[in-house]
């Protein structure tokens, strides 16, 4: 049997895709650093925390043989390697890791181990610590947990900047999370170093390339579409800084959202334009998947909108590199 073609033509809809989008080379060196460590040793792997914040990425490791845990306590006694997530850990899970003589593969991104050392040479230097970031993120926590207790105090708003009681406003210094809004971070520096003009604080902001560049690429064109779609983890602090971005630039309708599954078509309403980012923990494969599912319902007509091009690149550990890289 032939259908008879549709007598209603699809709906025209225009995709701005931002570039850069999805993946960054931390997240590519961390997923690697799984896929090679399976390669190398076998399954199991031990994986402690998610790997990246993308449910697909941890699936899809699963299938392969990762296992994920929480916490090392999860781990029985053994030679299996144990790769420790980008976000990065506190101090004590690596002395847990070494007193138990565990296989560790460290995929913590090289931009994230940055802030740790900048963290560490202020306490060194005798300098009492902020932290711009998020409560709970695993990031933050790894990053406070560098150092002893009280070393760090944690500012998450321009609010609590204002209200900060330094020990000694002639030694204080601070750091960031990688993944914040570069807006909001911007906000929170300016109200520290007018409070405490002599605060030493990184040369070029901790927020990373990856961040920086997805949040100019969605500001750039936020104005232009009636929605916006990030692909990414409700979990995800790059991806939920996405559609804070988008919805503070302009754009009316701004969704954060895994799968194409979670696309509210009532919701989206009856648009003409439409932009899609992924944030840094999303695999391109989740944003063809979105693309897909429009072109079932509108005649698409798709551009990229670029920002900046990257060529950033993370070796992998050093145990996992092929023989002649790793020389
Ligand atoms: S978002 Fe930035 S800090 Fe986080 S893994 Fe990617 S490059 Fe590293």
């Amino acid at each position: 049997m032939t259908l008879a073609p549709s007598r209603h033509p699809k709906p025209q809809l225009r995709v701005l895709l931002c570039a850069p989008r999805g993946f960054c080379a931390g997240v590519v060196r961390a997923i690697e650093s799984v896929e090679r460590a399976l390669e190398i040793y076998g399954a199991p792997v031990y994986v402690r925390h998610e790997i990246v914040h993308n449910k697909y990425v941890v699936e899809s490791l699963k299938s392969k043989g990762a296992v994920f845990v929480e916490e090392l306590e999860e781990i029985p006694d053994s030679g299996v390697p144990v790769v420790l997530s980008a976000h990065g850990v506190p101090r004590a899970v690596q002395e847990e890791a070494s007193r138990r003589k565990l296989f560790v593969l460290d995929a913590t991104c090289p931009l994230v181990t940055k802030v740790h050392r900048e963290a560490e040479i202020h306490f060194r230097r005798g300098r009492e610590i902020v932290l711009i970031g998020h409560a709970g993120h695993p990031e933050v926590v790894g990053t406070m947990g560098r150092l002893p207790p009280g070393a760090i105090t944690l500012i998450e708003t321009a609010q609590q900047a204002e209200a900060f009681v330094a020990r000694d406003a002639a030694r204080l210094s601070y750091v960031t999370q990688t993944t914040l809004s570069i807006d909001d971070a911007a906000q929170i520096v300016e109200c520290l170093k007018r409070r405490f003009p002599q605060i030493v604080g990184p040369h070029k902001e901790d927020i990373c390339y990856a961040t920086t560049n997805r949040q100019e690429a969605v500001k750039k064109v936020a104005p232009k579409v009636d929605a916006m779609i990030v692909v990414g983890a409700p979990n995800s602090s790059n991806s939920q800084r996405l559609k804070e971005v988008a919805e503070r630039a302009g754009c009316p309708h701004a969704v954060l959202l895994q799968r194409a599954a979670d696309i509210d078509w009532q919701a989206l309403g009856a648009i003409g334009s439409l932009a899609i980012t992924a944030g840094a923990s999303a695999p391109e494969v989740l944003v063809e998947e979105v693309l897909d599912a429009f072109a079932a319902r509108y005649d698409l007509h798709v551009e990229t909108e670029s920002a900046v091009t990257e060529n950033v690149f993370f070796p992998l550990p050093r145990v996992l590199r092929p023989i002649e890289a790793a020389e």
